[in-house]
């Protein structure tokens, strides 16, 4: 199919890292006329044109609604949250490895849109060529005077620096990232007062994800409406999935949002190249921490609402799962992802999540019991929306609760069994 190549226009270009391949393919061109030529409100206004949605989660709140909520003291931060951690999800990373300059020219013409003078670029810890590579471009466009000190002749002027995170997932959650960067813990915070309001060393702070901002250069130089002209309803432009599980061609691809489906991600054979062995897809799921989906959503277009209405959220991370796999297998291991990751806080999470683990452990290995799925559900039900101070409590249910559903049969073979129902032909064998 057709795609249209927006933040991924340079991904072909193993050099595009560099200032010079960067800046022959249009980079800082935005930059360069918005401080020299637009006022901040009208880079805003392109901005709002383009009806950019955030491009971590299926959350539907505009890049320009997050932008004009900034509160008016000063200084102001921008963020770039660049701690992508969500298992299936690595998008951000290579747009910080293969093209950090566009990643630094969003966030500048972030950071000059909302007044702020400071931005600080987040790389999840254990992405260390993505670091190196941005530190290389802070260097090299600092040189260039696209950023510091009176930016491209202008009077704007804005600090740039790179910080690396140590490894933790709750950090991609925009106050925990906040707390990193005092030199706290990682640790969530309860909102109100949001980061627009008190953010970073109590000032009014951005946070966007990395792919967000990336889209911003291209909508400066080409018109917010040129933008608008991808996608469909509230779902405009493009935006990078990461494809994997049982998928031929896993990778990350640029797709039109609305008029692309999940099958045309998954089958397409310049994208997911269909299902490995040509085997059944049994579910797939757009995002570790979100629900589930079925081989019926699959002519569901990538599109906030659509996937909303199905029951779960357009996230970044598409992860195909085959009738050879054990979806009991995959959710526990999800769970025991998450409680890894709790970070303790609250007690729903810090203990619920543990606990989980153990059943859904059980269950898998042989020694659970029937009356474990009423009691996954009972725990569940007390981790839900609402009882913790970030989503990763309920982010643990997620799997359980669509596995339950969608696969009781198989969960119940487990406990009767004693082992996984797909492994018996092998043993009778
Ligand atoms: Fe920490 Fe879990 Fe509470 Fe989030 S939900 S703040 S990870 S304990």
């Amino acid at each position: 199919m057709a795609v249209p190549r927006l933040v991924f226009g340079r991904m072909e270009d193993d050099r595009a890292h560099t200032l010079e391949r960067f800046v022959a393919t249009e980079g800082y061109v935005a930059l360069r006329r918005a401080v020299t030529a637009m006022t901040p409100a009208e880079v805003a206004d392109e901005v709002r044109a383009s009806g950019l949605t955030g491009r971590s989660g299926g959350s539907a709140f505009t890049t320009a609604q997050k932008w004009a909520l900034l509160a008016p003291e000063r200084p102001a931060y921008v963020v770039v949250n660049g701690d992508e951690s969500e298992p299936g999800t690595f998008k951000d990373r290579q747009l910080l490895e293969r093209d950090p300059h566009q990643v630094l020219e969003g966030a500048l013409l972030c950071a000059y849109a909302v007044g702020a003078e400071h931005v600080i670029v987040y790389v999840r810890g254990e992405s260390a060529r993505a670091f190196e590579r941005v530190h290389s471009a802070i260097v090299d466009a600092r040189r260039f005077g696209a950023l510091g000190s009176n930016i491209f002749g202008s009077s704007y002027s804005c600090s740039v620096v790179a910080h690396r995170g140590a490894g933790a997932y709750v950090v991609g959650e925009e106050s925990a990232l906040l707390s990193s960067l005092e030199g706290e813990r990682g640790m969530p915070r309860v909102r109100p007062p949001y980061p627009a309001a008190q953010g970073l060393y109590g000032m009014p702070t951005v946070v966007n994800n990395v792919e967000t901002l990336s889209n911003v250069p291209w909508i400066v130089r080409m018109g917010g409406s040129a933008f608008a002209a991808f996608g469909g309803a509230r779902s405009t432009g493009t935006r990078v999935f990461s494809v994997s599980g049982r998928v031929r061609r896993p990778g990350n691809y640029e797709v039109e949002l609305h008029r692309t489906t999940f099958r045309d991600l998954i089958f397409d054979p310049e994208l997911g190249g269909g299902v490995i062995d040509d085997r059944t897809v049994l579910a797939f799921f757009p995002g570790a921490s979100f629900p589930w989906l079925g081989p019926e959503h699959l002519d569901l277009r990538l599109d906030i609402d659509d996937t909303a209405a199905a029951g779960s959220s357009l996230a970044s991370g598409l992860v195909v799962l085959d009738d050879t796999v054990c979806p009991v297998r995959v959710a526990a291991r999800l769970v025991r992802f998450f409680a890894t990751e709790s970070c303790g806080k609250c007690t729903p999470c810090r203990e619920g999540a543990p606990w989980l683990e153990k059943i859904m452990y059980r269950i898998l290995h042989g020694h659970g019991r029937r009356d474990d799925l009423a009691l996954l559900e009972d725990i569940g039900t007390r981790m839900g929306p609402g009882t913790t101070i970030c989503a990763l409590g309920p982010s643990t249910v997620a799997p359980i609760t669509s596995t339950l559903a969608r696969f009781r049969d198989h969960y119940l073979a487990h406990v009767d069994i004693g082992s996984c129902p797909l492994e018996v032909p092998a043993r009778a064998a």
